[in-house]
């Protein structure tokens, strides 16, 4: 048995893991740690940064091992796989095939089972929605000893429940997508430098339709009329070249930093340094997927970086009617806080919908950022910042929360009772428990 964390280290409550290996164990192994201890959770590899990957008993059982391809059909880029395959797995075999993910989260070390837990999406919300709307089926263990298949016509309630369903729905035991076509692993980039909020927004509504990936890098530290610049990106699969895995050399953070390396005079240099990089207007390069798709793997358990009290990640999203508004608002609070990350991500959201009963995504902004924990700063910041959210009309992401005030996710997600409905009544969450019982 070991003991894990989630990512953000924070709330710092280690978890005992009770590993699984195989799938015809899962049932009884799942069980047995709920029979001992009230409940469980399964958990992939932590890359989740709030509670939402950790029980409320303190006890998980751990997927990682179950990380088996079952079959995959190169003509039609259907593949199935065991819950614990993570996404780099995948890639590693479909890349070289011409298939990609066709919904990637920033880090390619998050499983199966996590992408569907959290209905994952990336930087091509605007063209392919969310994770689940790519999953074609999966079977589902419950804690009565029921084991079934899901998919939009067959069990229709556990699969739309299971999708963006927390981890509270039943062990997912495999997973079957549906990967997207491509002709190269390269990426044609195109960078451009904005120098604050209404140009973003100018430049997404300008070239999101035009491409199939968009993102941008915030100055979480400029204000007034530099308020909102950053470096938008836009990105598309080459049409020509080769379909290669790339193997990025990898540093590892070796140890947990007794405090953090942030603070506001650090920040605030890092991030004109990093706007003044870019010393041209716009640039267009071509890099490999995994420089493009995941810039954070390349350091090891950098987590670590923001010491031992670990560090929270806030992620919202507000539908588009308000989000200038609210997203200028955001930023100020934030700017004037002092604190905040050195990578702070903008992107608009489309308006296709996820299968999932309780997804995060939204037609609107989503902005998304790490704070190193500081009991007083954050508490006192994050509920400026979610007063802002709910006046807005928008959410927190589940997958990355540690404070969400547990009205404001009921508010937010109200079909959260249609879950609580269909969650195996083996399964809890701290996150659960903290956000449905308070
Ligand atoms: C650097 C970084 C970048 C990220 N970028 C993004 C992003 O761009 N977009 C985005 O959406 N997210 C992003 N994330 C968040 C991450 O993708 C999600 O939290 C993902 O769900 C983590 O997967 P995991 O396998 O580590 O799962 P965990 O964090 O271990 O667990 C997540 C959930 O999955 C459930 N689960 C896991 N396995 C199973 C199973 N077999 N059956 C049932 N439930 C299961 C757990 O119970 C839990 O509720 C990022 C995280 C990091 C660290």
């Amino acid at each position: 048995m070991s003991r894990v964390l989630s990512w953000g280290r924070y709330p710092p409550i280690p978890q005992e893991a009770h590993a699984i290996a195989w799938r015809d164990a899962a049932r009884a192994a799942w069980s047995d740690a709920a029979r001992e201890h009230g409940t469980t959770l399964a958990f992939g590899n932590g890359r989740s940064y709030g509670d939402s990957c950790l029980a409320a008993s303190g006890h998980v059982v751990q997927t990682l091992p179950l990380d088996r391809l079952i079959a995959a059909d190169w003509q039609t880029g259907v593949l199935r796989a065991e819950p614990g395959v993570t996404l780099e797995q995948i890639l590693d075999v479909a890349i070289p095939r011409g298939w990609m993910l066709p919904v990637t989260p920033g880090t390619k070390y998050a499983t199966l089972g996590g992408a569907i837990a959290n209905d994952v999406h990336g930087k091509n919300h605007h063209v392919r929605g969310t994770f689940g709307r790519h999953v074609r089926r999966f079977a589902l263990a419950r804690s009565d000893g029921s084991q079934f298949e899901c998919s939009p016509d067959e069990q229709a309630e556990f699969f739309a429940a299971t999708i963006g369903g927390l981890g509270l729905t039943g062990l997912i035991l495999w997973a079957e997508i549906q990967l997207m076509p491509i002709r190269s692993s390269l990426i044609d980039m195109t960078s451009i430098r904005f120098g604050d909020l209404d140009e973003f927004f100018a430049l997404s509504e300008k070239l999101d339709p035009l491409h199939e990936y968009s993102v941008a890098w915030v100055d979480c530290q400029s204000r007034g009329s530099a308020l909102g610049r950053g470096i938008f990106m836009a990105g598309d699969h080459a049409t020509d070249g080769p379909l290669e895995v790339t193997r990025r050399k990898k540093r590892t953070v070796p140890f947990t930093l007794p405090i953090p390396v942030f603070n506001r005079f650090t920040l605030r240099a890092f991030n004109e340094l990093y706007y003044q990089k870019q010393q041209r207007g716009e640039v267009v390069a071509q890099v490999g997927y995994d420089a493009y798709f995941y810039p954070l793997d390349s350091l090891l358990e950098w987590n670590r970086i923001y010491g031992r009290a670990g560090f929270q990640q806030y992620q919202c999203v507000v539908p588009s009617a308000t989000a200038r508004d609210a997203t200028r608002a955001i930023l100020d609070a934030i700017a004037g806080s002092g604190t905040g990350s050195f990578l702070a991500v903008l992107k608009r959201c489309g308006d296709l919908r996820s299968p999932g009963l309780l997804s995060f995504p939204m037609e609107g902004t989503s902005l998304a950022l790490d704070f190193p924990q500081r009991d007083a700063l954050n508490t006192r910041l994050f509920a400026n910042l979610d007063a802002i959210v709910r006046e807005a009309g928008g959410r927190i992401y589940p997958a990355k929360d540690a404070h969400m005030p547990g009205a404001d996710f009921r508010a937010a997600y109200p079909q959260w009772q249609q879950l609580e409905a269909l969650r195996d009544p083996a399964l809890l969450s701290r996150f659960w428990e903290r956000t449905t019982r308070t």
